[in-house]
């Protein structure tokens, strides 16, 4: 089996750092500059660098978007600023618009990944884009794994399939209702997730959604079931969609999807239950398996379906630790108390619990960790490490 890329989303330089410690091989940013998500990202040209340093000493990747749909007076900028991206080595770049294609394959020497924007569902479409001078192409999500293996046999550009995060009701990004009901366009990076809002649902003026408020939206997509698959097939890189996510998102779907792909590649495999497990905490939203199993219908949509209860297992995160004295400096997320037993994912460990054993504030004493963002020393039974996430017990 071919070493196949996990490709985390960072929507700044600390979960881009966190990623690849949990076990990204490559992350993809946006810049300020002609990116969709710009309000997700606050990459500068500065950061980039920094980025692309961390990554590189790591041997690992960093992807920049550039896959904004560009209007007439933004095109003259475009080379100049593929040029500065290139001059400080990145490894790639994603875009979603001919006109970037091609002065990237013209003027540069920039890996071209064609973006999922372009709703590439075929062979025939990809050889297209290969030939014009992209290297890889994201597949549409809007394809099922039989579609994905027939694609993968049949050409020799390099592969992208999104495997877990946000999916958009209308062909991805290919929607305007942010725009509509919010003067907010999706592609330019200002999607307000107008699916997701709660609606009244009428029929001949009755309303017909009694007990629910009624979203458009579509569950969240996870593919955990089909990674074994998209490993087998020869898939190049597999990736997650969420750079507005949390540091603990992040740093959970990289853990639990870097594990599921040394296990499958190790031949160790566990009972798919265990990943589902490892995931539990990362996120409020319902999944679904997405179009992979080939079957759409209904159930893959939030219609008439609450949200989840607001996420706390995130207590977390370890700043430094003292082997000494046995304390760790955290910076506080949710609360906890003294006596607590609480579980630690740390990189490249299984999971394992851990109990508090005091909780100080500036040195004085306290039952209980209270606030976000706080920092707290903690004495606990067992070793941490810096950048240690520690989470509420899962139930199995
Ligand atoms: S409003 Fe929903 S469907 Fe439209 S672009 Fe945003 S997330 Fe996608």
């Amino acid at each position: 089996m071919k070493r196949i890329e996990l490709l985390l989303p960072a929507g700044n330089l600390e979960k881009l750092k966190m990623a690849l410690t949990y076990g990204a091989d490559a992350c993809y940013i946006g810049a300020k500059e002609y990116s969709l998500r710009a309000q997700a990202s606050n990459f500068t040209l500065n950061d980039i660098k920094e980025a692309v340093e961390f990554a590189h000493n790591l041997n690992k990747k960093v992807y920049i978007t550039v896959n904004v749909i560009p209007r007439e007076k933004e095109i003259m900028g475009i080379l100049p600023y593929l040029k500065k991206l290139e001059s400080i080595n990145i490894d790639g770049i994603i875009v979603s618009s001919p006109v970037i294609l091609y002065i990237a394959k013209r003027y540069t020497n920039l890996h071209i990944s064609i973006s999922t924007q372009m709703s590439v569902t075929n062979t025939r479409s990809v050889n297209f884009f290969n030939k014009m001078g992209a290297k890889r192409v994201v597949l549409a999500r809007e394809l099922s794994i039989d579609e994905i293996r027939e694609i993968r046999k049949n050409t020799e550009c390099e592969l992208e399939v999104f495997i877990h995060g946000g999916m958009c009701s209308g062909y991805s990004g290919r929607c305007t209702l942010s725009n509509y009901m919010s003067s907010r366009d999706a592609n330019r990076g200002g999607c307000a997730h107008s699916c997701r809002w709660n609606y009244d649902l009428y029929m001949d003026q009755e309303k017909i959604n009694k007990d629910y408020p009624f979203q458009i939206a579509s569950k969240d997509l996870e593919a955990l079931d089909y990674i074994k698959d998209l490993c087998l097939m020869g898939i190049d890189s597999l990736k997650i969609e969420g750079r507005m996510k949390s540091l603990h998102y992040v740093a959970t779907l990289s853990y639990t999807y870097r594990k599921l792909i040394d296990d499958i590649s190790s031949n160790t495999l566990k009972d798919m239950s265990y990943y589902k497990n490892l995931l539990k905490s990362s996120e409020n939203r319902m999944n679904s398996s997405g179009f992979f199993s080939g079957k759409y219908d209904y159930s893959m949509n939030l219609y008439s379906k609450m949200g989840l209860e607001a996420n706390q297992s995130f207590l977390g995160i370890v700043l430094d630790y003292d082997n000494i004295k046995k304390e760790a400096l955290i910076e506080v997320r949710n609360h906890f108390k003294t006596g607590e037993v609480i579980e630690v994912m740390s990189p490249n460990k299984d999971l394992y619990n851990i109990k508090i054993e005091n909780i100080y504030k500036d040195g004085i004493l306290v039952d209980s960790a209270r606030h976000a963002l706080e920092k707290l020393v903690i004495k606990v039974d067992k070793d941490l490490l810096v950048n240690d996430i520690l989470r509420r017990v899962q139930d199995e």
